[in-house]
């Protein structure tokens, strides 16, 4: 690819190139246009991109191939890739298509182009109980899809919660995924970012499953209503020293509702074996309202909180 992206950021015309093999042996050229820059991971950039011709939009992530040197990184990639293309579902960030030239690997996504729920959080600083409701619904529903596929995500968290221009929730980043040969397989893989990271990961010897997502969900619901995760301080040690001991509080100064407080509290045990499952959760008096909770939010709630109406 030829990066004219000047010093200033400034963007410039910037085309790549699919070959492809048609039907009849022939070969062919598919071109995409390279749009606004979207962020960083890391190893990616991704930018917005446009198919020619048929004028689709797109997320396009970028890997330059020197970067993959390390053979974990590269298996890291192919996996990522393997278990991500093999996934379909509303509130899961659709994998369209994956190629390689000489110098980089392209991954294009569905674009989300209203961000993540981390800058959300940032923006708003906490969410209302209804706008909480109506995101950890989607949240299940596209763990209720991956568990079934025997799929552990292993790092949900706020980052990783996208939303589409129609403001639907949608979970990415299949990169510390990992799917299940065989019934009660335990991992033992220590991964996940460590605010999120259940405390049976921490400890490598017993091996963790599923409910590690299940604990993710409650970090995230807590960070959603307070404005933080519930074990964050300032170094990482004391971060895993807190989620060890279950050390956390609702801090005096936000109000929130009793339901709320005790699915947190549930979903957050030290003991797996003892938290909600997804329909339990779904079954809680938090989520199970009566049916007041809508689909979506509207593009409103990207700057402030919804009207009580
Ligand atoms: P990595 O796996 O290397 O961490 P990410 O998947 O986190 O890379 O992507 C890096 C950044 O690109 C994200 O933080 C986000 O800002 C942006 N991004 C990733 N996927 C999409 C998407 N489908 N739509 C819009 N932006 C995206």
């Amino acid at each position: 690819m030829d990066d004219k992206t000047n010093q200033e950021g400034a963007e410039q015309l910037v085309i790549f190139e699919e070959k492809i093999t048609t039907v009849n042996g022939q070969g062919a050229i598919k071109k995409y246009q390279r749009g606004k820059f979207l962020g960083k991971g890391g190893f990616a950039k991704c930018y917005e991109a446009t198919i020619l011709e048929s004028k689709k939009v797109l997320a396009a992530k970028i890997i330059v191939k020197s970067s993959l040197t390390k053979n974990r990184a590269r298996q890291k990639l192919i996996s990522e890739i393997k278990i991500h293309k093999s996934l379909q579902n509303t509130n899961i960030v659709q994998f369209e298509h994956v190629f390689e030239d000489h110098e980089n690997v392209y991954i294009l996504l569905e674009l989300c182009s209203n961000q993540t729920l981390n800058e959300l959080i940032k923006r708003r600083k906490r969410l209302t109980e209804i706008e909480v409701q109506c995101y950890v619904g989607q949240i299940i529903n596209a763990l209720k899809y991956l568990h079934a596929q025997k799929v552990i995500h292993r790092d949900l968290k706020l980052g990783n919660l996208f939303l589409n221009k129609s403001m639907e929730l949608k979970l990415g980043d299949f990169g510390l995924a990992t799917k299940l040969e065989f019934e009660g397989e335990k991992k033992r893989t220590i991964c996940g970012t460590p605010n999120y990271i259940a405390p049976e990961v921490l400890d490598g010897r017993v091996g963790h499953s599923f409910e590690v997502d299940v604990w993710s969900l409650g970090v995230i619901m807590y960070a959603m209503l307070i404005g933080k995760p519930p074990f964050e301080t300032p170094d990482v040690k004391t971060t895993y020293r807190k989620i060890r001991l279950n050390s956390y509080s609702f801090p005096e100064h936000v109000l929130i509702s009793d339901s709320a407080k005790s699915l947190i509290t549930r979903i957050l045990n030290l003991d797996p074996s003892q938290r909600p499952t997804l329909d339990e959760i779904m079954a809680h008096p938090f989520m199970n309202t009566g049916g007041t909770i809508p689909k979506t939010l509207p593009l409103s709630t990207l700057a402030c909180p919804p009207s009580a109406s």
